[in-house]
Order: structure tokens, then sequence, then C-alpha cells
């Protein structure tokens, strides 16, 4: 897999050919390509080091829930305005940390693992179902994170020249 300071630019290279394959995958049996991704997904995170890679927690800002500001605020001693104050910040989508990195990353990971906001545990949301409604966020992802990246281009391996002829014919007809 990529490591993740290469990501960015690998990104680049296929990032027209990931919104094909999204337009591809949108035509396909949702469930197949829930199974597919799904097996994928624990695939290639059995083993690999999250914390050593750690670049949705520098890229990406977690929505956190009220209840979970209630829970962490209480576990770091303050209150929840306080930690409102400190570490928040309120957009249409509902409180979101206010910086990248995110304050709460150390260099042995999450300082609040075992609190962490649903956002953060669910992060890349490959082993959900409904893969068709997520598709966006995850061509988006492939620029975050290795798995995201490596899933898309397993997707392309696997349905090959099906996905090639797809993928010519998007291109005459949208350039
Ligand atoms: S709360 Fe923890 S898991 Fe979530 S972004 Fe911050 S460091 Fe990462
Ligand atoms: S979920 Fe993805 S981006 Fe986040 S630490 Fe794991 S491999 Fe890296």
């Amino acid at each position: 897999m990529l490591p993740p300071k290469k990501l960015k630019k690998a990104f680049k290279k296929v990032e027209d050919e990931n919104w094909i394959l999204r337009a591809f995958l949108k035509e396909q049996e949702p469930d197949d390509v829930d199974r597919l991704v799904n097996n994928l997904h624990k695939e290639l995170f059995e083993g690999f080091d999250c914390v050593a890679c750690s670049n949705c927690c520098k890229s990406i800002v977690p929505v956190v829930e009220e209840n979970e500001i209630q829970v962490i605020s209480k576990r770091l001693g303050m209150t929840d305005v306080a930690f409102k104050d400190k570490y928040l910040v309120k957009t249409e989508e509902g409180f979101i940390m206010n910086k990248k990195p995110c304050p709460f990353l150390t260099g042995i990971g999450c300082s609040i693992y075992e609190c962490r906001p649903e956002n953060c545990r669910e992060y890349p949301f490959t082993h959900k179902d409904e893969i068709w409604s997520r598709l966006i966020n995850l061509v988006e992802n492939c620029a975050v994170c290795p798995v995201v990246f490596e899933i898309f281009e397993r997707l392309k391996k696997y349905y090959g020249d099906e996905f090639e002829q797809y993928k010519e014919k998007y291109q005459e007809l949208w350039g």
C-alpha cells in the first residue's frame, strides 16, 4: 500500500479514473459492491498500522455529536462549554474539531481513543453497507486514506475489461 505521504500525488494521477469508477459502481448491483468493498476493507485493514498512518486525524475534521461532547469533556475534566470553546467550531453539520491535525492526535495515536467520536471510529466507512450512497466521499478519501486508495485500485483490477470498456465509452461521451 502507498505510504500516506505519497497519496496526494498518486491520487492526482488517478482522480479522473476514480470518478469514472464511481459512475461505473453506481450501475452495479449494490449488494455486490457492498460485498466487494467490505471484503477488501477486512483484508487490507488486517494488520495495518493505523497509528503509524494517522492521516485521517491529520487531514479530516470529525463531527462531534452533543452526547460525545458530554463524554469527552467529562473525560478531560472540563465543562462542555469550555471544551467547545477550546476545541470545537460550530458548522451547518454540527460541531467539528477546530484544527487540523486534530488536537487529540499524539505520536502514539489518539489521546481520547476510548471515547473518540463515532465519526472517527467509523472512518473510512468501507465496512458499512449502502456503499453506493458513500461513493463521492470515498473518491475524495482516496487522497487521505491509503486503504481507500488501494480499494479503488483493486476494484479496477476486479472489474478488468468491463471497467476499461466503460471508461472508454465514458471518455468518448464526456471527454
Ligand atoms: S479524536 Fe482521535 S481519532 Fe478522532 S481525529 Fe482526533 S485524534 Fe483522530
Ligand atoms: S483509517 Fe485510513 S487514513 Fe486513517 S489511519 Fe487508518 S489507514 Fe490511515
